[in-house]
């Protein structure tokens, strides 16, 4: 995976966010009042926001 690593030193394409709790934030798709929606879930204490952002 040559491009991950350029990616990694870049610090640009995938960012990594972290919950209050330190848990890592991930990104999910959920199946909701008939919708697909993404949210982001801490992988930790599963708290759920509409964006990794929303943790902070
Ligand atoms: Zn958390």
């Amino acid at each position: 995976m040559a491009e991950l690593s350029k990616n990694a030193r870049a610090g640009s394409g995938t960012e990594k966010f972290y919950c209050s709790c330190g848990g890592e934030i991930k990104m999910k798709t959920i199946f909701t009042n008939g919708k697909l929606r993404t949210v982001a879930e801490c992988q930790q204490c599963h708290r759920i926001e509409r964006r990794p952002r929303d943790f902070r």
